[in-house]
């Protein structure tokens, strides 16, 4: 990919958030009353991000979990779904997201995708296009998205409680400013689903193919769609897991609501989504957030927090002060313990999401006795369609010998 800076690029803007200060939070919107935002919030330091604290925090022990990645490091294993060939197509999946990420590393101490938002763009048109009315562009954007790679998108104001405080920087294993120019008000957020199929085997790292190949797809995804911004003439910046908290966001760009696991549950694909967003200038009409009877379904169901090998999900109430620091404080929520989950990463060495295989909303929503199914599960039959969920055997483990041998669809 080219990597040219256009004069408006985002490194030479000037930041809109130096400085770790809370965030002024509006109290009064949709996601404050969801999820009760209490006055003392605070924005949340990459820095704490459990993948980041395995880099400086000596309590946290990432083993092998990294080196892993690199197949000449590698430790395979004799069982199934561990082998050379599981993790050759894991480690392929991720290999385009991986590969940029290193590009800046070294120079400009910008890890994107993971730490820092992408500045590889071409500088796109000098002059702006004449806009039709707002409700015409935003059509417009959410139509190239979905023709880019997007399986869903949706338009949300930027609201700044949710982008973080501070970077962080892996040179120096400290925090860094984190720069987002002022004049991003708004934020395209897509969803990119993980392969159904795939998702069945975790955990194993075959599984984590399905969410390599997953956020390689939102990349090329969020990198074509913010060029095609500037190529309009207006600021763009594509975004995976840096700068800014996607769930939230998602949940007020309307892609879904939040669930017991901790992850967005989509209407599409439940859980088995990866998140990407573009911020920008471009005058958008945002989303509202949507409800289709996930958050009353998970009051019933506790399928994640039972098959979670170190129960890092809770069974109870929503709180509001988190596990460990990994996590926002002052905001009441389910919270999953990411201490907890991600020591049992690296004791298999890949990518676990048990809990997305087995939500009751992880399914194939093409067929239409699934959508009734949704549809029910949003009703007071939401526990007998619990119930039904179990029965059928949905969310069991297939074993990832069963996918190799199952060969090319074609
Ligand atoms: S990814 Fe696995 S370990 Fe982590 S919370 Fe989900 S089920 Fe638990
Ligand atoms: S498994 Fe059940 S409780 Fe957990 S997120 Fe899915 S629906 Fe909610």
């Amino acid at each position: 990919m080219t990597q040219s800076h256009s004069p408006k690029s985002p490194t030479t803007s000037s930041p809109v958030a130096p400085d770790p200060k809370p965030a002024r939070a509006p109290l009064d919107d949709d996601l404050s009353r969801e999820f009760q935002v209490e006055p003392g919030f605070e924005r949340f330091d990459q820095k704490w991000d459990i993948y980041n604290r395995a880099h400086w925090d000596e309590s946290i022990d990432p083993k092998d979990f990294f080196a892993s990645y690199d197949m000449a490091q590698c430790v395979f294993r004799e069982s199934e779904g561990f082998t050379q060939w599981d993790f050759a197509l894991r480690n392929a999946g991720w290999h385009l997201t991986d590969w940029t990420s290193e590009l800046k590393e070294p120079t400009e101490d910008r890890r994107e995708g993971f730490s820092d938002y992408y500045t590889m763009h071409r500088s796109g048109a000098p002059t702006p296009v004449a806009l039709g009315s707002p409700e015409d562009t935003t059509g417009r954007i959410k139509k190239a998205a979905e023709f880019l790679g997007a399986g869903r998108v949706g338009v949300c104001d930027l609201d700044e409680r949710w982008v973080y405080a501070r970077n962080y920087s892996r040179l120096t294993k400290e925090s860094k400013p984190l720069e987002l120019p002022p004049e991003m008000r708004h934020a395209i957020l897509v969803v990119v689903p993980m392969d159904y199929e795939l998702g069945k085997t975790y955990p194993s790292s075959l599984g984590g193919a399905a969410t390599g190949s997953g956020y390689t797809h939102d990349l090329i995804t969020v990198l074509a769609l913010a060029q095609f911004i500037r190529n309009l003439g207006f600021r763009a910046i594509a975004s995976l897991n840096d700068t800014a908290l996607s769930i939230p966001m998602a949940i007020a760009a309307g892609l879904g609501e939040y669930g017991r696991n901790g992850l967005l549950i989509t209407k599409e694909y439940g859980p088995r989504v990866r998140i990407g967003k573009v911020f920008t200038d471009l005058p958008l009409i945002p989303d509202q957030p949507t409800k289709f009877g996930v958050k009353e379904f998970c009051e019933v169901c506790d399928r994640c927090t039972r098959g979670c090998p170190v129960n890092a999900i809770p069974f109870a109430e929503p709180q509001s002060e988190p596990p460990n620091r990994s996590s926002l404080a002052h905001v009441t929520k389910w919270t999953v313990n990411a201490e907890k989950c991600f020591s049992y990463w690296t004791s298999t060495n890949t990518e676990c999401a048990i809990c997305i295989r087995v939500c009751p909303y992880n399914k194939d929503y093409s067929k239409w006795w699934v959508r009734i199914g949704r549809r029910l599960a949003g009703t007071r039959l939401r526990r007998w369609m619990l119930k039904l969920d179990i029965a059928l055997g949905f969310g069991r483990r297939v074993k990832p010998t069963g996918w190799w041998r199952r060969g090319s669809a074609r």
